[in-house]
């Protein structure tokens, strides 16, 4: 499951727990993105990819791998599935992403590549039709899950103007925002 999680919050980690039961799979592997190619102000790798870790450290389904924010450049997620078929030559590899990405998987660098090195589970999400849009049903699947109306970009907002993420996001997530500053009216006025 590929991400920004800027900050990570409980509507991915539902999305993957449905999709892990739905879909018989062995493990979530999250991917936070080194510098997404659509976003401009993000928070640096290493904290999106800490607080993957500390939310996903008590399901021992799901790991984190670095392949994305340890290369450099732009992320493109043709590059993050060859890297994670190379670390796993065996594996039969599965991308996880929510109603409103797969609307934009066409426009997506090398998109026909995409179709041999996985196939694509779309879940559903509040605000955002789930549909194939266009896409064949031999490359992606799509799967109802709660409605969970969470976003990273509102848990940011909130913080900016003070207000509580708890429950929203992970405990341990709560924390790290608070203890490192991130999406503080300071921090935010910085970018
Ligand atoms: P932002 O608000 O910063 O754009 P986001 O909340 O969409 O962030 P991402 O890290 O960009 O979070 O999302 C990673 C993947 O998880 C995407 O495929 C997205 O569609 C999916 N996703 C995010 N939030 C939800 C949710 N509440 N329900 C279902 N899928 C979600």
């Amino acid at each position: 499951m590929g991400g920004t999680f800027d900050p990570i919050h409980h509507g991915h980690l539902v999305a993957a727990s449905e999709v892990a039961k739905s879909f018989d799979l062995d493990e979530v592997v999250f991917v936070p993105t080194g510098q997404p190619w659509q976003k401009i102000h993000v928070s640096e790798s290493e904290h999106r990819y800490l607080m993957t870790v500390i939310a996903t450290a008590s399901n021992p389904q799901f790991t984190v791998s670095r392949v994305d924010v340890d290369r450099k450049g732009a992320t493109y997620t043709v590059d993050t599935l060859r890297d994670l078929r190379a670390q796993m030559p065996d594996a039969e590899l599965f991308f996880i992403s929510g109603a409103d990405a797969v609307e934009q998987i066409i426009g997506w660098k090398d998109v026909e590549k995409l179709w041999d090195l996985a196939h694509f589970i779309a879940v559903s999400r509040p605000g955002h039709d789930l549909s194939l849009s266009g896409l064949s049903s031999d490359h992606v699947s799509l799967l109802e899950i709660p409605a969970l109306a969470i976003s990273s970009t509102d848990c940011r907002e909130r913080v900016s103007r003070g207000y509580p993420v708890w429950y929203l996001v992970p405990d341990g997530v709560v924390q790290y925002i608070a203890k490192h500053g991130l999406y503080s009216e300071e921090a935010t006025n910085n970018e």
